[in-house]
């Protein structure tokens, strides 16, 4: 039984000696900072504990920015983000004011994805091959908020991302105080952690995100639409129209 102690209004789990002295063994810097903050902070990042975004993006862009205005210029910071990209971003504003001599800009926020691949398209732009390749998103390989599709078309395309998670939560694990961390989080009603790992390690993921909804049964419609063969952009580059304009261009 792992021991506890309570901080503000629950219970965190205490560092032993014996999970300290596993961390320390493997905690030295691998070359690649993800690798390097999760196991710093021994743990994966999740949706509600999203601090690679704050460690490795925002705070460095902010403190570039607050250099800039220590010598005495005003900063205006132009963002990509659309509002109907996410919950969170629905209400960004186009013009804002930060503080103090810093403002954001956000010259895309009424426009919608396929508006933002006809604009590059019309300016001779190609798209990231990955959006072409069933990725919803391109960002870390892959990203901690994968979808259920992206991770399913992840392991068929390139499979030896999955093996470098894999290695990287065992090293994570040993740097936690319970033991194990899992890249892809989820809740579980499990106390074992054995049995928490069992059931959300990046391989039982990548099981199940071959299965239709509710996770039990096995999609084969879906295996063979994402399979290599298959062209499966999420923003709809390969359907018919878009995967002829993609071939016609050079795009695909
Ligand atoms: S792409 Fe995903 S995993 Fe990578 S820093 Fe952003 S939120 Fe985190």
């Amino acid at each position: 039984m792992q021991k506890t102690v309570t901080v503000g209004g629950g219970r965190r789990v205490r560092w032993s000696n014996k999970a300290k002295r596993r961390a320390l063994a493997v905690m030295y810097p691998s070359g690649n900072p993800f690798l390097d903050l999760c196991m710093w902070k021994g743990r994966f990042p999740a949706r509600k504990a999203q601090f690679c975004t704050e460690e490795l993006k925002t705070n460095m862009a902010v403190a570039f920015q607050l250099n800039l205005m220590e010598a005495g210029h005003r900063v205006v910071s132009w963002q990509g983000v659309r509002r109907d990209e996410s919950e969170n971003r629905k209400n960004a504003r186009l013009f804002e004011r930060i503080g103090r001599g810093l403002y954001a800009f956000r010259p895309l926020v009424e426009w919608t994805a396929a508006q933002v691949f006809a604009r590059c398209r019309s300016a001779g732009m190609r798209p990231n091959p990955l959006y072409l390749q069933g990725m919803g998103r391109v960002g870390c390989m892959p990203c901690i908020n994968c979808n259920k599709s992206e991770l399913r078309a992840i392991a068929a395309r390139f499979p030896a991302h999955p093996a470098r998670i894999a290695e990287w939560e065992q090293l994570v694990g040993q740097c936690s105080k319970r033991g194990y961390s899992t890249f892809m989080a989820d809740a579980h009603p499990a106390k074992d952690r054995r049995v928490v790992f069992a059931d959300l390690n990046i391989w039982a993921r990548i099981e199940w995100s071959k299965t239709s909804r509710g996770g039990r049964q096995f999609n084969l419609l879906d295996e063979e639409e994402n399979s290599t063969q298959g062209c499966s952009s999420s923003y709809g580059l390969c359907d018919q129209g878009g995967l002829a304009v993609a071939l016609e261009e050079g795009f695909a």
